[in-house]
């Protein structure tokens, strides 16, 4: 069975439909992903075999990737939203969590690279938390 996914970027240019399924679901803490999300960790969903068909703004995707590495980034060059990226080489397209505009099927498997965490990153479900900003 196939599942259709839909997601796009923050500022609406770059729409993409994925066609297949989310086999693992990670949170990594390493440091290239606290540099590229400015934050805690990245929420990446790898979908093997999956079928990925930009519906707009390809033209707008920026590619980096870190020398001789397997670590890649697409994103918008407009709005800097990190967006799924299509390894062919590895048979599986990665996609940020956050840009997805349908609902995740599956639940996270595993925090990893919790030995590169950000010294801030301990405990962070005891923190108070609002349903919106604080007043
Ligand atoms: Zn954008
Ligand atoms: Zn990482």
């Amino acid at each position: 069975m196939s599942h259709l996914h839909t997601g796009s970027c923050l500022c609406g240019a770059t729409k993409f439909e994925l066609e297949g399924e989310f086999k693992r679901f990670f949170l990594c803490h390493c440091s290239r992903c606290r540099k590229t999300s400015g934050t805690a960790h990245c929420a990446n969903l790898f979908a093997p075999g999956a079928t990925l068909t930009w519906l707009s703004g390809e033209d707008k995707l920026s590619y980096y990737r870190v020398e001789g590495t397997h670590f890649a980034r697409t994103f918008c060059s407009l709005c800097g939203s990190n967006m799924p990226t299509d390894s062919k080489e590895r048979g599986l397209v990665a996609v940020p969590a956050g840009c997805l505009d349908s609902d995740v099927d599956i639940m996270p498997n595993a925090h990893i690279f919790m030995g590169s965490k950000g010294n801030w990153d301990d405990h962070l479900g005891d923190v108070a938390a609002f349903d919106g900003m604080p007043t």
